[in-house]
């Protein structure tokens, strides 16, 4: 019998069993390490993180690298690709990942296709001739599910790399490597660490040809995670299943009496996952000033800790102009659904 991703996150990433060894892995603290070792300086490579990236990999299915973010993985995914190369992506979806796309298109560092990742057929046209295929789903912030096994079946029937960002959907709801992605990026900062105190990445594949190239990129660009950090989002993993569950049950309970609130115009909600975008029936201004009304849920940015946070996701400039102005990202966390409930309520009722 296969593991339950739930047993999977306790128990992955422990040293070995032995009298008196430790049950939890050291935070190994080292720039460098005595010779004739395969791992040799801390940019190579660290116990803690291996403990980590165990974790991860076992949760994906996949043997996996951690990176110093989220950003950091997508960075070292297209810095391997050659200069000019076709990319199929999402039209919308993480800002940062929009950036660095239209940076690359303007200085043709990439040749990017931007899709509408619901029409499967356009994506499916726009697939001939790329060398990658980079899909988020669902998106962030509008939530947009793609057709994932249908995508990457096409992608792999023409020979061409998919990658899949699985960051809100996480291994919980979606396991791209078994639909046969080549790629898994999560921004590790979100749900899996899950406490709001940590930034990392991770990439995960099963080809070793591909995996040896991205850890290159991430030895020579540097983009290593601290053991700290690394720690950190270990010990996150730990709860993520616990977490991750509870914070959706209460995602499902908030739906329904968000989507009946007269002030609020339209719900998106992908029928999983912890992350709820609504349109507020008002201006940008009123809009913000729900946001800055809470009590309880945060206003401030990220999200998959188990503190509930929200913000107007047009606060930002560097979002997309198609996410509607009046659109709040709310990210439900662990406390008490009725709690939340009453926090969001009332602060609809200030405008
Ligand atoms: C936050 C986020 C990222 C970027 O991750 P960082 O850890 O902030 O660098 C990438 N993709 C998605 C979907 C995200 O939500």
């Amino acid at each position: 019998m296969q593991e339950h991703p739930e047993t999977t996150a306790i128990t992955a990433g422990r040293p070995d069993v032995a009298p008196d060894a430790s049950l939890n892995p050291p935070i190994v603290l080292t720039s460098t390490f005595h010779s004739d070792g395969p791992v040799g300086y801390g940019r190579y490579g660290n116990q803690t993180w291996t403990a980590l990236e165990e974790a991860i990999g076992a949760l994906e299915g996949a043997p996996t690298l951690a990176f110093s973010s989220g950003m950091a993985a997508i960075s070292a995914v297209f810095s391997i690709l050659p200069i000019g190369a076709p990319v199929v992506a999402s039209n919308q979806g993480y800002s940062g990942t929009m950036t660095l796309l239209k940076s690359f298109q303007e200085s043709g560092r990439l040749e990017v296709r931007f899709v509408d990742i619901v029409d499967t057929q356009s994506v499916i046209d726009a697939m001939k001739g790329a060398a990658l295929v980079w899909i988020e789903s669902p998106t962030n912030p509008c939530l947009d599910v793609a057709d994932l096994s249908t995508l990457i079946g096409a992608a792999k029937k023409l020979g061409i790399g998919v990658g899949v960002d699985n960051t809100f959907a996480t291994p919980l709801v979606q396991r791209p490597i078994s639909m046969g992605a080549d790629i898994v990026m999560h921004s590790v900062t979100k749900f899996l660490s899950g406490h709001s105190d940590v930034l990392l990445g991770s990439l995960s594949t099963n080809d070793a040809v591909l995996r040896k190239r991205l850890q290159d990129a991430r030895s020579f660009n540097g983009s290593i995670p601290g053991p700290f950090e690394a720690w950190l989002a270990l010990r996150g993993i730990r709860t993520f299943p616990l977490r991750f569950n509870k914070s959706q049950e209460s995602a499902k309970t908030l739906v329904p009496k968000l989507a009946a609130h007269p002030r609020i115009t339209r719900v998106r909600y992908p029928g999983f996952g912890a992350i709820i975008s609504f349109e507020v029936d008002g201006t940008a201004e009123q809009t913000q000033k729900v946001c800055e009304s809470s009590q309880l849920i945060a206003h401030a940015t990220s999200l998959g800790g188990v503190e509930s946070l929200w913000e107007r996701r047009r606060r930002w400039p560097i979002e997309s102009s198609s996410v509607p102005e009046q659109l709040i990202r709310l990210s439900v966390g662990c406390e008490h659904v009725e709690d939340i409930w009453s926090d969001i309520n009332t602060a609809l009722g200030v405008i």
